[in-house]
């Protein structure tokens, strides 16, 4: 009795000096700047030079700011095929200085939209050099762009942390298994093939998985629960479009689709899943889909989830990040190699120079121009938890599915959303299996063999601290 006396007592002096306070609100803000560059440009996502002609619906980088208590944390979306390191280095720190946001609280991913600007990397300076070389300037220089680039991006997060206010956070999966395939395929010789054509005989089965699950955030007024944006993230590559006019790719669908849904301010910030070796070609069919069918079935899907009672709320927010850098070492090739390639750009682009010696040689030049920096490459991995139930992952490069899904098995979230091509674009990041099987993805990479396990490791050590 006196033992139960003092267990109350003590219970009731542990209650005074240790309050169990109600968590503080979770608030969020959302808002997005328009980045469509000027016409004519260079575009990027294939490996010679194509100008755009015009718009065919404008690209945006699209920010959310989180905040709770004392901790902000901001994620920028941008309809671009990806980010390099100078450029959101750059605009971290800027938007650091601006906003107040921890620089390592944020990050900043490009989309990978194949019909936006080339304005980084190795084709990106060939073509710059070349036009400078012949004409004594390049009309389409890329600097300017880069730096309005930057401004933007410290606008748009500016804009998304004005605007914080109260939110309700849901969250889960929905399951789209219809327009997302392997590219990669074992072949009838024992081969793995890349994209080997609608029917084709020699064609045995599938190289790998893809991922069916489509990553859910959803963000509603606190009082009435009216949904306001979603972070959306699906894993299948944003080349669904082509030509020459500038476009989100199948983003825009997939935000139409659910403006019809949820009313005309609803907000879709898109964070691309792990889709190096995932595309949209279905090779039992001759008629591939495009990019307004793909994001309107995409859509579909989403609003179906949300409506139907996919998603539910976490346990308790808590706002927090943690990031750590994976260091991969730079691919080593010899200085005959070094020269050769680099005699070979001009071949880059002419219809007699073989695909994958393209590839190589403009992955050579580049890695020559990453090696200035030092002989590896800091790829940053970072861990967003928005409440207790749910994590974003954000992965530099353009990754296999398999380490997405990796991520995702091992994650102690009920719900963790992996996103890719986050803080740097440093081509493909396949997966052991895949160095040695070869063909593309393997040969467009510029890190050693074993970095996407590295990054799967970081990543899963993340996300179990702060679970
Ligand atoms: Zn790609």
């Amino acid at each position: 009795m006196k033992l139960l006396r003092l267990v109350v007592l003590l219970t009731m002096i542990a209650g005074c000096i240790l309050p169990v306070r109600a968590a503080e609100p979770l608030r969020a803000g959302v808002a997005l700047v328009e980045i469509t560059p000027p016409v004519p440009f260079r575009m990027s996502g294939y490996f010679f030079e194509r100008l755009s002609t015009g718009t065919k619906d404008p690209l945006f980088a699209r920010a959310v700011v989180f905040q709770q208590g004392k901790e902000t944390a901001a994620l920028v979306f941008c309809d671009l095929l990806g980010v390099p390191r100078e450029v959101s280095a750059a605009a971290r720190e800027k938007i650091g200085k601006t906003t107040g946001i921890p620089v390592a609280n944020i990050t900043i991913t490009g989309t990978h939209t194949h019909t936006g600007p080339l304005y980084f990397t190795v084709l990106s300076d060939y073509f710059h050099d070349r036009a400078v070389a012949k004409n004594g300037t390049d009309p389409y220089d890329s600097a300017p762009y880069r730096a309005t680039l930057i401004e933007k991006l410290v606008e748009v997060v500016s804009q998304a942390k004005a605007a914080v206010a109260p939110v309700k956070l849901t969250s889960g999966y929905a399951v789209e298994d219809r327009i997302a395939f392997n590219r990669r395929f074992v072949m009838k010789d024992g081969s793995v093939g890349w994209n080997p054509g609608a029917k084709n005989p020699n064609i045995v089965r599938p190289a790998g998985p893809t991922d069916p699950q489509v990553g859910i955030v959803l963000l509603s007024s606190l009082e009435k629960a009216e949904p306001q944006a979603a972070i959306v993230s699906f894993a299948m590559h944003l080349d669904t479009t082509g030509g020459t006019l500038y476009s989100a790719d199948y983003v825009k669908s997939l935000s139409d689709r659910l403006q019809r849904e949820f009313g005309p301010n609803f907000k879709t910030l898109f964070g691309t899943g792990t889709c190096g070796n995932i595309n949209h070609i279905d090779v039992t069919r001759q008629e591939q889909r495009k990019a307004d069918a793909l994001g309107e079935l995409l859509g579909d899907t989403v609003a179906k989830a949300i409506q139907g009672g996919a998603l539910s709320s976490g346990r308790e927010p808590a706002l927090a990040v943690r990031s750590t850098k994976v260091m991969a070492p730079l691919q080593k090739y010899r200085p005959d190699e070094i020269a050769k390639a680099k005699a070979n750009m001009e071949r880059v682009g002419a219809r007699d120079f073989p695909f994958l010696e393209t590839v190589e040689t403009c992955k050579i030049v580049d890695i020559e121009r990453l090696r200035k920096f030092g002989d590896e490459v800091p790829l940053e991995v970072q861990v967003f938890r928005l409440d207790g139930d749910t994590a974003i992952v954000m992965l530099p490069a353009e990754v296999f599915v398999e380490l997405g899904l990796a991520i995702k098995a091992a994650s102690p979230f009920k719900t963790t959303l992996v996103v890719e091509l986050a803080n740097d674009d440093i081509a493909y990041i396949p997966t052991k299996q895949a160095f040695a099987e070869g063909n593309y993805e393997p040969t467009n990479s510029r890190v050693v063999r074993g970095t996407g396990e590295k990054l799967v490791e970081a990543a899963t050590t993340l996300l179990k601290e702060l679970h």
